[in-house]
Formats: structure tokens, C-alpha cells, sequence
């Protein structure tokens, strides 16, 4: 049997609904939806088209052609900072980002960098949130993008994403928020909050994988990274993923259909989660901010505890760490650092990431799993003892290190 999926910041199991949608078109229903001599390409075309809408619809989006699909939220990313990059003509611009970032925002502004680009970090404080003030601050006549996450996918915690939009908007600058995490867990609507652009992934929201989409606001230019027969507004080339798309719009109907009853759901689950690990747990910290988070997220750190020996010992709950490219390198958390989490402490993190499938019952085997498994790591660990006992590590009489 396997064990109980809780890792869905990391990707979602798709929808049996979703399935069901893309189906006829992985079948019978195989057009280009550019064919337009016949009724097979007019079939796929107002296909993708009916899921543009729902698309737009779902984060409240003017228009159903403000939405450009792409491969995936890593693509959506790049092409909403390389986008605005690589359209100045004159100077090569600034981008405002943090430290909390995707890789798929930190590596393309490490790139745009190496370009000639600037990027420039807002402060963000101990919870992951980010310093308005300093913001505002960065703000310069070379400013040609801000780009903040909507939510983290480690420790969720959610951004004031309109005020962020609202200083874009007084600065006349534009903004672009990854809201993989956000989007069905948080309400997001770019049209009141600003939004010139927001990078969505198929595969978060219980969707297909290879999938996703960036909204580009009417007005926004961008260069395209991707040329051919100029499909998606010149924005996008290439034969459009029609089964994939479907599968989006559909994942994206339900998401918008469930988003009330589900996340209030998963913010019950949640919190059970969070008062039993701290009632029956000593010695554990919340990492991120503790009312500013998505309802399907914890991030808690096990005082004297690998947080990878601890996943590996809690074998019957599919749990990780952070983010799967640094969990594969064993390397902390570039998340917890930027928010001061000491480098001892990042390594005893792990991160619960609740969803559809997740039930009370979850809960209660994890939390009976936890209890016992964290009891044998710290028995194994004799520093712990020393904590135990109130002895201040750093007081005692160590012997010094010559150099
Ligand atoms: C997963 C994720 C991405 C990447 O999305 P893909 O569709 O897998 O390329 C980008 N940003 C965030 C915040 C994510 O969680």
C-alpha cells in the first residue's frame, strides 16, 4: 500500500473530473486548433478557447485573451521577467524580487543579471513577509518590473499582494506574482488587486502536469522567448497543448466551485495538525507566519531531529522538507534561511502540505507517527538531553580550538 500523500505543495493528484474532461481530446477530438478548414481544428479551437475563459473567469481577469498558456509555471515565470527585460530598449532595467522566490523567479533574475539586468531584494521580515517601506525604497527611474509571489511553497506565507499592486500601480511600474501556491487556497482577483501579470501551474491546482499559464494584462509588452507561427498573441508559439488546456480550464472551474468549502475544510484539518504537534511535542518552532499562511500549509521545525531522518522514519506519510530540488541535495533551505532560521534548526524542518485527499484520519495516524518517531530520534541525540536538563550549550566550558 502507499503511503499517505501530504506533500501537495510539491505537485496535486489530477482530478478524476479533469481526466474525464481531457479525454475526448487525447482521443477522438485531436485537431489543431489552428486548422481552421475544418470541424476538427473548429472543435479543439473553441475547446481551448471555453478553457481560456474559465481560466480568466477564475482569477477575474477583463478578458479571456489575457491569458497565454505555456508549459508550465517555470515557463510562465521566465517569460514574465525575461518578457519586460528584454523589451527595453534603451537601458537595461530593474527587477524587484525577494529572497523567498521559486527557483523558476531567483534563476532567471541570476541570469537576467548576468545580462547586465539589476535585480534588487526587498527585506522580507522573520515570517517571510515583505518590508512595504523597503519596497517603495528600492523603487527607481531604472525599475521595470516587480515581481512577488503571491504565496511560499515552503512556508506559506501569504503577501499583501494588492498593496504590492497598489504601489506598482502609483509608480506606474508593473507587477507579476507566482501564485502557483495560491491560486484555489487563497482568494486572488488581478483586477482588484492590480495584477499585471500572474504565472499559474496546471499541476498545483489538480490539474495535468506540463501545463500552466501566465496572464498578461492588456497593455503589458513582452518579448517572447518561444517564436514560430506566432500563436498565443505572438506571446507563445507552438501547436497549442489541447488536452492539457482542457484539463486547466476544468482543474480551474473546480477550483473556483470548491475553493470555499475546501479551503475552509483544509484550514480545520490544518489546525488540528498544528495543536497537536505543539501540545504533544516539546521543543518544536513554526516556521512562517502564523495567521498569513495558506490553509493547507505547516512548516515546523523538531528541535534535535534531521527533518530527512525524520521523514524517512515517518515512511507511512509521504512528507518533505522544502522544495524537491534542495531536499535532493540535503542542502537547508534557502527559504528558511533568507528568513533567519538558524542553519541547525533548518535542518530539523519539515513541511506538511494538506489536500483533497487528506482526512481527519490523516491527521491522527501523522500525529501518533510524529509523536512517536520524534521521541526515538531525540533519545538518540545527546545534546538533546543537555537541553533537557536546562544546560545552556553555548555557557559551558568548552575547549578552544587553536588556529
Ligand atoms: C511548482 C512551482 C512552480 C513551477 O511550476 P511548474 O508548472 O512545475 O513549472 C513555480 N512557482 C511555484 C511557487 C511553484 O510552487
Amino acid at each position: 500500500m502507499k503511503s499517505i500523500y501530504m506533500d501537495h505543495h510539491a505537485t496535486t493528484p489530477m482530478d478524476k473530473e479533469v481526466l474525464d474532461a481531457m479525454m475526448p481530446y487525447l482521443t477522438d477530438n485531436f485537431g489543431n486548433p489552428s486548422s481552421n478548414t475544418h470541424e476538427y481544428g473548429h472543435i479543439a479551437r473553441r475547446a481551448v478557447e471555453e478553457a481560456r475563459k474559465k481560466m480568466a473567469d477564475f482569477i477575474g481577469a477583463k478578458s479571456a485573451d489575457e491569458i497565454i498558456f505555456t508549459s508550465g509555471a517555470t515557463e510562465a515565470d521566465n517569460l514574465a521577467l525575461k518578457g519586460i527585460a528584454y523589451n527595453q530598449k534603451e537601458k537595461k532595467g530593474q527587477i524587484i524580487t525577494i529572497q523567498t522566490e521559486h527557483k523558476a523567479i531567483l534563476d532567471t533574475a541570476k541570469r537576467l543579471q548576468r545580462e547586465g539586468y539589476e535585480t534588487a531584494f526587498a527585506k522580507i521580515d522573520e515570517h517571510g513577509i515583505v518590508d512595504l517601506d523597503h519596497l517603495r525604497q528600492l523603487i527607481n527611474p531604472d525599475t521595470v518590473l516587480i515581481s512577488i509571489q503571491a504565496a511560499n511553497s515552503e512556508i506559506g506565507t501569504i503577501q499583501p499582494v494588492a498593496e504590492i499592486g497598489k504601489i506598482a500601480r502609483d509608480f506606474n511600474i508593473p507587477f507579476h506574482t507566482d501564485a502557483v501556491q495560491a491560486l484555489g487556497r487563497h482568494d486572488i482577483h488581478v483586477e482588484r488587486d492590480n495584477i499585471d501579470m500572474l504565472s499559474i501551474s496546471g499541476h498545483k491546482i489538480y490539474g495535468p502536469k506540463g501545463i500552466g499559464a501566465l496572464y498578461v494584462k492588456k497593455g503589458i509588452r513582452l518579448v517572447s522567448l518561444i517564436d514560430g507561427g506566432g500563436h498565443e498573441r505572438g506571446m507563445r508559439s507552438g501547436t497549442l497543448n489541447v488536452p492539457g488546456i482542457v484539463g486547466l480550464g476544468k482543474a480551474a472551474e473546480i477550483a473556483q466551485r470548491d475553493m470555499k468549502t475546501e479551503t475552509e475544510r483544509l484550514l480545520k484539518l490544518r489546525n488540528k495538525l498544528a495543536t497537536g504537534i505543539e501540545s504533544r511535542i516539546e521543543q518544536v518552532k513554526l516556521n512562517g507566519h502564523p495567521t498569513k499562511r495558506l490553509p493547507n500549509n505547516l512548516n515546523y521545525s523538531f528541535a534535535f531531529v534531521e527533518g530527512e531522518s525524520l521523514i524517512l522514519a515517518c515512511r507511512g506519510v509521504a512528507l518533505s522538507s522544502g522544495s524537491a530540488c534542495t531536499s535532493a541535495s540535503l542542502q537547508s533551505s534557502y527559504v528558511l534561511k533568507a528568513i533567519n532560521v538558524p542553519e541547525s534548526l533548518a535542518h530539523c524542518s519539515i513541511r506538511f502540505g494538506l489536500g483533497k485527499c487528506n482526512t481527519e484520519e490523516h491527521i491522527d495516524y501523522l500525529l501518533d507517527l510524529l509523536e512517536e518517531k520524534v521521541k526515538k530520534l531525540r533519545e538518540m541525540s545527546p545534546l538533546y538531553d543537555l537541553a533537557r536538563e536546562g544546560i545552556d550549550i553555548d555557557k559551558l566550558n568548552w575547549t578552544k580550538h587553536s588556529h
